[in-house]
């Protein structure tokens, strides 16, 4: 669970009623039980479950960020969309999403909104088991966004026309060297509760990232990637020159047109299984 950081510097933390309900409704933890907690900006401590407080053991090593970070444009779907995507996006392991409006953009989002999308977030974050909670940016008109965004490089999808595949502008980036750091696979050993398909901790990894400063690998995937998706009218014509113009390179997601909500969870999947592969 998602902890202040202030709170982490004490040994014993009076959880709130949010958090009892997290770790003993969802999660089904029982007094004793271990489970992680963690600041949101890539620290991990594991902590054992008292009755409405928990106790913090011991700081844990972890790398379970992408050694890419990933910037999410989306031109705002219609209702709650967005939602949807920050949700399976988030688990995918983007770092910061950028949600703009663009010419066919209907949805104009309220204060709410944000606030809503930042809370699920931090939801699908604790259950992806992140080290940082990604960022949520206010939304912005898709011609801010463009100049105020930075990546090494940069994707626009889009729909039509013959743009390379995304799949393959990313396959011709030379390989990333493996990781290194022996693999320990002991929490679900620390807690019947938690789930075995827990990634591996590592044991002399190098310190977790500090908020969206994943460290770049040498050379192949490393850095960060912009990617941008479109509403349900897709991105004008002048949109799609602009974002070129801002050094963006137009892609291809398949012969298919995915709908707005499905076509950024693919784009991220796609790139998240090129840097793991
Ligand atoms: N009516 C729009 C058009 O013809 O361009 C379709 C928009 S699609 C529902 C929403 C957004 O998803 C697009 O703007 C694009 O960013 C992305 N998208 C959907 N299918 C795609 C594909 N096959 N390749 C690349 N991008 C795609």
């Amino acid at each position: 669970i998602v902890i202040a950081p202030a709170q982490l510097q004490q040994q014993q933390i009076a959880l709130t009623s949010q958090q009892q309900h997290y770790l003993t409704r969802v999660l089904r933890l029982r007094q004793g039980d271990r489970f992680i907690a963690m600041d949101g900006k890539g620290q991990w401590w594991l902590a054992v479950l008292a009755e409405t407080t928990a106790q913090i053991l011991e700081q844990m090593q972890v790398q379970t960020e992408l050694p890419v970070e990933i910037t999410l444009m989306v031109a705002l779907p219609k209702g709650n969309g967005f939602d949807e995507v920050v949700r399976a996006c988030t688990e995918l392991g983007v770092n910061c999403f950028a949600p703009v409006t663009s010419d066919r953009t209907l949805l104009h989002p309220s204060p709410q909104k944000l606030d809503r999308w930042r809370r699920i977030a931090i939801e699908a974050a604790e259950q992806s088991e992140r080290q940082i909670v990604p960022t949520i940016l206010d939304p912005v008109p898709f011609s801010t966004g463009l100049l105020s965004v930075t990546g090494d490089r940069k994707y626009i999808c889009v729909a039509r026309g013959n743009s390379p595949h995304l799949f393959t502008s990313l396959q011709s980036i030379p390989p990333s060297p493996p990781s290194k750091g022996g693999l320990q696979d002991s929490l679900p050993a620390l807690s019947g509760e938690l789930d075995s398909s827990h990634p591996p901790l590592q044991e002399n990894s190098s310190p977790p990232s500090q908020g969206n400063s994943s460290p770049p690998l040498q050379g192949g995937l490393g850095g960060s990637i912009v990617i941008a998706t479109g509403a349900e009218g897709g991105w004008t014509t002048n949109e799609v020159e602009n974002a070129i113009a801002a050094g963006f390179q137009p892609v291809s997601l398949g012969k298919r047109i995915l709908r707005a909500v499905t076509a950024p969870i693919v784009a991220v999947s796609q790139i998240s299984a090129i840097i793991e592969m």
